[in-house]
């Protein structure tokens, strides 16, 4: 279902009204006071959050963002506890629902009343992510810690139960908020009670503005014990508790279920866009990092310029989805480390053309049915193509306003660069052979001389097809060659990237980008002329009607390699599977018993991949790296369960035991 902005009028106090509900965002009388009483205080976290120190994390979860001013309350008292008392948690997690997201001129109207949280809001706007439906995590890095904004657009009824919750819990605190009960009886559900109860951790709260009732009986019935308190402003009561403890949790499919890790330090394997990214995310989060490479920005990761966009499909499927997430967190983080670091980029655009009638009636499937947001993609004509390209293309399609060009060497070095010295690299190691001996993994180099490791990544791209216990997965190696084609004539003025069959970028270096060939299961990284033709002809045969593209000269510039791809085209992230366990363990799947009666997946102890990325390493990357120390961490994840199931590892040979015949 595409997510739609919220319908808001305002009242006469200047308080803003869902149309939907008819019912006020926050209280008239003072909606910060509202939330600071409420929220902040009924879960005690002024004092929760001085007891931590710089390691720990803090989770609240909320129902129903709304304008944000819950949230912004909490960071506020957030920053005030870390500036004036330097202590509160290293890192909290504020994963909130939203049906309805306000547009950002609705949040930024309805929290104009307080000047004091201005800093914050236009923060909250800056990086307020494209109405796309799934979880949205947005990095705000504070002086002294970090907060993480999780934004799940869609329904709360669908969305809880697909929330991952590592098998200690995610919740340490709930902000129960959404609407009076009686003008939104269909999100104060038992189910959402339950789903309070599964994601919290022993000893978690919660607070509600409201003392309805049902709300009270139904939490009591859930397992919290519940307190009525003096409401606020003119209400009379409201409701605040605490779940003492839990029943051990209840596993859904647990074939897929997501182990952590408890080493302190974690050796990565592999120096490209996938190790760099996960070098980066682990050392935010404190953990000591090994990375073994080659070489940096090597094999698929080498290429001097790399397209930046998501690859999007006029159904919403889980991939695309995918993508779109993938794509707004990299970008966030691209921005992010911009602003302070250096690295060859242009955040120009990318142009997807309607080359051909086929291509053009898929492309404005795409953009009319409402699937995608205007601010992620945008029909274009041709005349606003050829203005955007500085070009002339005969050709109308779609425009990615926020995509563009990369070099992946300067990010991969400007990620590592920001690990800090959490970060040891050593370059010149190729992995010979994996072995396991007393409980630790060992490293063989090429070069002699062995490392050993308790948690160990492979990001080694298409090498990892070849390592131990992963040639197990079906992962598939394609070859691409891109040319480099040096400026020339009208091609100069090209300024953002055009993507048909093929793709050409603006000049980096002296050079365009023309790519690129696909060809399978071929490991071999030589130049080939055959391919350099095969390249020119695919831009010749699509932008046919250019007259400059018949011009175009090419000179035997380039660069082959081999990149992973995986049946699914999606990638893989997570735990290496006991192949043989998990076969036994599951064997009888086909038949459809109910979860319980299975046992949580067995994998290989310490040992996890982030491979298969294929030619989507830019876009896709930081998210999969965050998911996976996250993963290894214990934290909350960006990506839904659903999402996180198709990444596992151990898809592939799920799918297998589920479909073989009987
Ligand atoms: N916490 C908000 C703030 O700080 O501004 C106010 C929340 S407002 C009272 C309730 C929010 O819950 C609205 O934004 C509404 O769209 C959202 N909501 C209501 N029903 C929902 C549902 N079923 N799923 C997700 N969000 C929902």
């Amino acid at each position: 279902m595409p997510i739609k902005n919220a319908q808001i009028s305002y009242n006469d106090n200047g308080t803003p009204v869902a149309e939907a509900f008819g019912d006020v965002y926050f209280s008239n009388h003072n909606g910060l006071q509202e939330s600071q009483y409420v929220f902040l205080q009924h879960n005690d976290l002024s004092q929760r959050f001085r007891l931590l120190q710089d390691d720990d994390d803090f989770t609240v979860i909320e129902t129903g963002f709304g304008t944000g001013l819950n949230f912004l309350a909490c960071w506020q008292a957030l920053d005030k506890l870390h500036i004036e008392q330097q202590c509160g948690p290293g890192r909290l997690y504020f994963i909130s629902t939203e049906k309805y997201p306000l547009s950002e001129n609705d949040i930024q109207q309805a929290l104009d009343h307080w000047p004091e949280l201005k800093d914050y809001s236009q923060q909250l706007i800056r990086q307020y992510p494209d109405l796309t439906p799934g979880c949205h995590r947005l990095v705000f890095h504070c002086r002294g810690y970090e907060l993480i904004l999780d934004l799940h657009f869609g329904d709360i009824g669908q969305l809880l139960p697909a929330m991952h919750c590592p098998q200690t819990g995610l919740a340490d605190a709930w902000f129960l908020d959404g609407f009076a009960p009686g003008k939104n009886p269909d999100m104060w559900t038992e189910e959402l009670y339950r789903q309070m109860v599964r994601l919290a951790k022993p000893g978690c709260t919660f607070a509600t503005f409201t003392a309805a009732g049902a709300v009270r009986r139904g939490l009591q019935q859930a397992g919290f014990e519940v307190t009525k308190c003096p409401g606020f402003g003119t209400k009379r009561d409201m409701l605040a508790g605490v779940l003492h403890s839990k029943a051990e949790p209840e596993v859904i499919k647990p074939w897929y279920i997501r182990h952590t890790s408890v080493a302190q330090e974690v050796t990565v394997v592999g120096g490209g866009l996938a190790g760099a990214n996960l070098c980066y995310a682990l050392c935010r989060r404190g953990l000591k990092v090994r990375l073994f490479t080659e070489s940096l920005a090597g094999d698929a990761s080498g290429n001097p310029q790399g397209g930046f966009y998501p690859q999007l499909h006029t159904q919403g499927n889980i991939s695309s989805h995918f993508m779109a997430q993938a794509f707004g967190y990299a970008q966030r983080l691209y921005r992010h480390l911009a602003s302070a670091d250096d690295f060859a980029h242009q955040f120009c655009g990318v142009l997807q053309l309607g080359f051909n009638p086929k291509e053009l009636a898929r492309l404005e499937k795409l953009a009319d049915k409402g699937h995608w947001p205007e601010s992620l993609v945008h029909p274009v004509s041709a005349a606003q193509a050829s203005k955007i390209a500085g070009l002339p293309l005969p050709y109308p399609g779609l425009f990615i306003a926020k995509g563009g060009w990369i070099n992946p060497a300067g990010l991969i070095e400007a990620l590592l660069r920001a690990c800090g010295d959490k970060l040891q690299v050593e370059t010149g190691r190729t992995l010979r052979a994996l072995t396991r001996e007393r409980d630790q993994w060992l490293l063989h180099w090429q070069s002699g001389g062995r490392h050993q490791a308790d948690c160990l990544v492979l990001a080694t791209g298409a090498r990892s097809a070849g390592i131990g216990p992963i040639s197990a997965l079906p992962l598939r190696p394609v070859r691409g060659q891109v040319e480099a084609i040096p400026e020339q004539g009208v091609l100069n003025a090209l300024s953002t990237v055009l993507c048909h069959k093929g793709y050409l970028t603006p000049a980096f270096e002296g050079c365009h980008a023309m790519g690129s060939t696909y060809v399978k299961n071929d490991q071999n990284c030589d130049y080939r002329r055959d391919e350099e033709l095969q390249n020119l002809q695919t831009q010749q045969k699509a932008l046919a009607d250019c007259d400059w593209v018949h011009q175009l000269a090419a000179k035997q510039q380039g660069r082959a390699s081999v990149r992973l791809s995986t049946p699914d085209h999606l990638p893989v992230m997570g735990a290496m599977p006991d192949i043989q366990a998990q076969r036994r363990a599951y064997g009888e799947l086909r038949k459809g018993h109910k979860d319980e009666h299975y046992p949580p997946a067995q994998d290989l102890p310490g040992l996890f991949i982030l491979c298969g990325l294929g030619s989507r390493g830019l876009c896709t990357a930081p998210i999969l790296a965050e998911a996976l120390a996250c993963q290894l961490n214990g934290n909350p994840m960006p990506l839904d369960g659903t999402t996180l199931a198709a990444l596992n590892p151990n898809r592939f040979l799920i799918r297998e035991l589920i479909r073989q015949p009987g």
